[in-house]
C-alpha cells in the first residue's frame, strides 16, 4: 500500500471526529449551560450528547 493511500484513510477517519468535534465546540460557545465549564460532562444534556458523539467519532464509531 502507498504512503498516499495510508494518508487519505487516514483523513477519511479524522473527518467525521473533527465534524463532531466542530459541533460540540460551537455549541459551547452559544449555549448559557455549557459556556464555561471545566470539563465536557459538566455541559447540559444536548452539550454531553454531542461530546458523547465526538469521543465515539474519535474511536472510529458512528453514534
Ligand atoms: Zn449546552
Amino acid at each position: 500500500m502507498s504512503v498516499g493511500r495510508v494518508k487519505a484513510r487516514v483523513e477519511q477517519a479524522e473527518i467525521p471526529m473533527l465534524r463532531a468535534y466542530r459541533l460540540w465546540f460551537e455549541h459551547t460557545r452559544k449555549c448559557g449551560g455549557c459556556k464555561g465549564v471545566a470539563a465536557a460532562q459538566d455541559g447540559c444534556e444536548t452539550g454531553r450528547e454531542l461530546w458523547g458523539a465526538y469521543r465515539l467519532a474519535r474511536i472510529g464509531r458512528t453514534p
